[in-house]
């Protein structure tokens, strides 16, 4: 390489380099796939390794990859997730993206819901909101186990504060409290991808699991301070 040809590569490298650097820097950020909370075996034996791991992997990656595709060059790219979902309900131009980012806002939500070693019942402030809204744990427990098994067909239980009461709401498909049904405590996904390879057909022994070994009362707790 000469002396001049040597020059030129430099200049066309370096103007490469800065090129990239202005594009990074008015690109949208993507919408990212948060960390699971907890290893993909954490909730043996009630939900196996194999499906945390197609569920996160495979399903959470592709919301998110979809979601990402969607957005590029409108105006809420770039724009949290959260506030891409409520942009997008309820508008029939954007229901593929709706569909998209709710479900990688939902499932974020899911795995945060659970624990290793949770179930039980909550404590303090949440335990005193279930027995005023449904006369105690237990209850609550049967309320929750009846609406998260009689959903019919893809969906999620939620537990959501409205106003000062908390109830239990079921969303269809992709739908999220995040709307306007109240805030979002806890949710369970009674998709089938959730609980098939574990259970089968068997929902309500999914949803049984849930609620004796994995529910996460204090990420509950946490929301409903606000957190
Ligand atoms: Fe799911």
């Amino acid at each position: 390489m000469t002396r001049r040809t040597f020059v030129i590569a430099g200049v066309v490298a370096a103007a490469g380099v800065v090129g990239r650097r202005l594009r990074r820097a008015h690109a949208a950020e993507p919408i990212s796939l948060p960390p699971l909370p907890y290893k993909a075996d954490a909730l043996e034996p009630f939900i196996s390794s194999r499906t945390v791991e197609l569920h996160y992997g495979k399903h959470q990656r592709g919301y998110v990859d979809a979601c990402n595709r969607l957005l590029e060059g409108t105006d809420l790219a770039g724009a949290p997730l959260g506030k891409v979902v409520v942009a997008s309900a309820n508008d029939p131009k954007r229901t593929r993206l709706f569909n998209a980012a709710a479900q990688a806002w939902n499932h974020d939500f899911y795995w945060k819901s659970m624990r290793t070693a949770g179930g039980g019942g909550p404590q303090g402030e949440l335990a005193e909101r279930l027995r005023r809204s449904f006369g105690g744990a237990d209850a609550f427990r049967a309320a929750f186990l009846e609406s998260a098994t009689t959903l019919f067909g893809s969906g999620w239980t939620w537990l959501v504060l409205n106003g000062d009461r908390v109830e239990i709401v079921n969303t269809a498909d992709a739908d999220t409290p995040i709307t306007g049904k109240g805030r979002p405590l806890l949710t369970v996904d009674v998709w089938e991808h959730a609980y098939y390879l574990d259970y089968q057909n068997r929902r309500a022994d999914y949803v049984n699991a849930w609620l004796d070994h994995l529910v996460n009362w204090d990420f509950a707790t946490a929301n409903l301070r606000g957190a």
